[in-house]
């Protein structure tokens, strides 16, 4: 747990440094991704990739630019993204004729495509994603991969028949996006479904994927939406059944934000000596430091370095030696504040032993192997097996339960925090002064916090 400041520090410090991004731009909100973050992407994009691929979704690449006409037809949804959006409205210095957004999202630039590819019932399922930017003016402080205003992004889209589909839809997304924040990236979550005045524009209901930062604040960092039929109305995507009957399809959109997950990743593991990068997606997952004090020892390290690289080339893992003229001290602090998860250090009394030393990143824990017994892709394992259990406990134990508002407010801001609410406005107001809800589960009783009445358990927390 580090306080506000100390995280907003400690996080600029990380992107700038490890070369993350660079803020410097000069355009407020769109930063620049840098190798080390765009490498990390890049490892997240193509998992994600392939899971939404093995279950028939198609890649697609939609235009990014949405006709005015287009992207107001659906009153929800253009009331909610009005005040954001970038709109093109001249060729060279000639007005255009129709204005065109930069897609927000891109629900209202497929849909009437969608309807031009659905005549009947054997032309549905349509399942699209594709991984692009969308363009947001967000009014509020923006801060880097967290709230930018140019957001990298996999967005899925997707119309059935019947309702029944769609729903088993959102439960696929929901398993491929716990696999992709949890088994890749190592992040604890919760998802929850967000409360009516929190849902997307246009939608039915939202369903959003929370992990905590050090702050103490929430990060969204994914969402599903069921679209019902709101937009194939709009859009009339309609199908004839068996029975050559029309029927309008129902529809599902959903996507991750890769900068948040990006920020996530960093923030979540990161720990007093820099960040922390579960193996998965460590751009450099072992780094090789040659420990020479005298001149003469250096054929020798160098030599056996070679053999310890034919061994991490067999097991195709992401290696980098360090061979540098500074001190290995000094090379030690540098790679562990980028966060690789493992380092190998080979000096004149280990090639005399034949071995290396190895030093873990998540628990600082040496040991030895020789080469026969150097299984670099077991210890990577163990890490990204032992980074996931204690992200998982350190956000177990920032839950909290408050049965009265001294409580909540002591655990606002420390993490997330379940209390009762009683549904009514008036006590929605003062809660949500404090902080966010989460999610409102109708299906557990608790006293209100506010006014003692009965109602239902929510869940509230500061959020990004
Ligand atoms: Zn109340």
């Amino acid at each position: 747990m580090m306080d506000e400041e100390g995280f907003s520090e400690w996080y600029h410090r990380m992107l700038d440094e490890n070369q993350v991004v660079d803020i410097r731009f000069p355009v407020k909100g769109m930063p620049v991704y840098r190798g080390a973050g765009v490498k990390i992407i890049k490892y997240m994009r193509d998992y994600l990739e392939n899971l939404l691929e093995e279950d028939g979704h198609e890649p697609t690449y939609f235009p990014v630019v949405i006709p005015e006409d287009l992207l107001a037809a659906e009153a929800e949804h253009i009331a909610g993204f009005e005040d954001e959006v970038y709109w093109v409205t001249h060729s060279g210095i000639t007005p255009l004729e129709r204005r065109m957004a930069l897609r927000p999202t891109s629900e209202t630039c497929m849909y009437p495509m969608f309807a031009l590819w659905t005549r009947t019932h054997t032309d549905l399922p349509i399942k699209i994603h594709q991984s692009v930017c969308v363009y947001r003016y967000e009014t509020k402080h923006t801060r880097p991969l967290i709230r930018s205003r140019e957001i990298m992004w996999n967005e899925g889209h997707t119309a059935f028949a019947t309702r029944e589909e769609a729903l088993e839809n959102i439960e696929t997304i929901k398993k491929i996006y716990t696999k992709l924040m949890t088994e890749l990236l190592c992040l604890p979550i919760e998802i929850n479904q967000r409360p009516d005045w929190d849902k997307f524009p246009g939608a039915e209901y939202t369903i959003a994927f929370e992990t905590l930062m050090p702050d103490g604040k929430t990060l969204q960092i994914g969402t599903i939406h069921n679209l019902g039929q709101h937009f194939s109305k709009v859009f009339n995507i309609q199908y004839e059944d068996a029975n050559g009957e029309k029927k309008l399809a129902w529809q599902t959109s959903y996507g991750p934000g890769f900068g948040r997950l990006l920020a996530a990743t960093i923030s979540v593991h990161g720990d007093e000596k820099g960040m922390r990068l579960p193996p998965a997606v460590a751009p450099t997952q072992t780094v090789i430091v040659p420990i020479v004090f005298k001149e003469t020892d250096r054929e020798n390290v160098m030599s056996f370095i070679g053999k310890v690289e034919e061994i991490l080339k067999s097991q195709r893992i992401r290696y980098t030696i360090d061979a540098g003229d500074e001190r290995p001290g000094a090379k030690y602090y540098k790679w562990e504040q980028r966060g690789v998860p493992l380092r190998i250090e080979v000096g004149p009394k280990d090639v005399e032993k034949k071995h290396v030393m190895l030093v873990r990143r998540d628990t600082g824990e040496k040991t030895t192997a020789t080469l026969e017994n150097l299984d670099v892709g077991k210890m990577l394992s163990d890490i990204q097996k032992n980074m996931r259990e204690q992200a998982k406990k350190k956000f177990e134990e920032r839950t909290y339960t408050a049965k009265d508002e001294k409580n909540l407010d002591k655990h606002l801001g420390e993490g997330i925090v379940a209390t009762g609410w009683c549904m009514e406005d008036q006590c929605a107001k003062p809660i949500e002064s404090k902080g966010t809800i989460l999610s409102i589960n109708r299906d557990k009783k608790a006293k209100c916090v506010i006014c003692g009445a009965e109602g239902v358990e929510i869940k509230v927390a500061k959020t990004y």
